[in-house]
């Protein structure tokens, strides 16, 4: 399916000479959004393949992939399990109540045996505990999800220079830059603070999938707004005013941070005269009622 690419038209654009388009993948599937699709597509495939019944995955309370897992799995007729970092906190939240609703098994675990989500050991006593299920990392990052967001540039049919992409585990960004080999600009707007781990991430993840090393992108750090998941007013704001613009929602975690900073980077004048800049919509619309639940504001 082509999703969208739609121009966003403004004075501060005109005056720098940039011109932008958001490339709608939150309009990809309405409950598997986004990216997070994209990083399923052929992990699915391979479970089917491979004869698995059930998906097993990881995630925080208000996890984007979370939520996709448990739509995809009732779509293309998995079980699936979700281990969830921390205590159950009852009403359950609008992100673990869909997950539910759509079938999806709840098992909280304690942030100190959260951390062990990659030990061998953990997961095989969840493997059979769950009858041998198959197992997405958290964030649904892995090579095969690598592949499914090398096609996320597929359908651009416009000239650019820039792609932006935010980032949380960097698998997405790393299929992007795979996917272009060696073409355009491409920017990484990281969702958490100390993001810069993530430059050896997605080296990783780009040599694993493609056995390349691309030098055409760079890292943007400076917008994590306090840490992952973390809000402050100036963003919130932004993100009013963007959407009172432009009649297109984002969310917080990620893509309000990475249009706030593409913004700002096209105020200070980082982009030259005369660039075309595409930055990706990755969905996670889902998130919004857990946000406005936990902090009584609107965005
Ligand atoms: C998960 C997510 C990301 C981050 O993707 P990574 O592949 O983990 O870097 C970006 N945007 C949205 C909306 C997401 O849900």
């Amino acid at each position: 399916m082509e999703t969208p690419l739609q121009q966003l038209k403004d004075s501060l654009l005109q005056e720098h000479q940039v011109a932008l388009w958001i490339k709608r993948e939150d309009l990809l599937h309405p409950d598997i959004s986004g990216n997070k699709w994209r990083k399923l597509k052929y992990n699915l495939q391979e479970a089917e393949q491979l004869q698995h019944h059930t998906l097993l995955t990881f995630g925080g309370a208000y996890s984007n992939h979370i939520a996709a897992t448990a739509a995809a799995g009732k779509a293309f007729g998995f079980k699936t399990v979700g281990v969830i970092r921390g205590e159950e906190h009852l009403p359950l939240n609008p992100t673990l109540r869909f997950a539910t609703s759509c079938g999806m098994q709840l098992q909280y675990v304690s942030r100190e045996k959260y951390r062990q989500k990659d030990d061998p050991a953990f997961l095989q006593e969840l493997s059979e505990q769950y009858y041998q299920p198959y197992v997405l990392p958290e964030g649904g990052t892995n090579n095969l999800a690598v592949k499914g967001c090398t096609e996320i540039i597929e359908d651009i049919a416009i000239d650019y220079d820039y792609i932006c992409c935010a980032s949380g585990t960097g698998g997405t960004v790393a299929g992007i830059i795979a996917g272009l080999a060696g073409e355009k600009q491409v920017l990484a707007f990281s969702a958490l603070k100390g993001g810069d781990f993530l430059q050896k991430e997605i080296q990783q993840l780009i040599y694993k999938y493609s056995v390349q090393t691309y030098h055409n992108w760079q890292l943007i750090t400076d917008y994590h707004f306090g840490g992952y998941a973390k809000v402050k007013p100036e963003l919130l704001t932004f993100m009013q005013a963007f959407q009172s613009q432009y009649h297109i929602p984002l969310e917080p975690v990620y893509t309000g941070k990475m249009m706030y900073g593409l913004f700002d980077l096209i105020r200070q004048g980082y982009f030259p005269k005369g660039s075309r800049v595409v930055a990706i919509h990755t969905g996670g619309l889902q998130g919004n009622a857990g946000f406005k639940e936990r902090l009584g504001v609107e965005v």
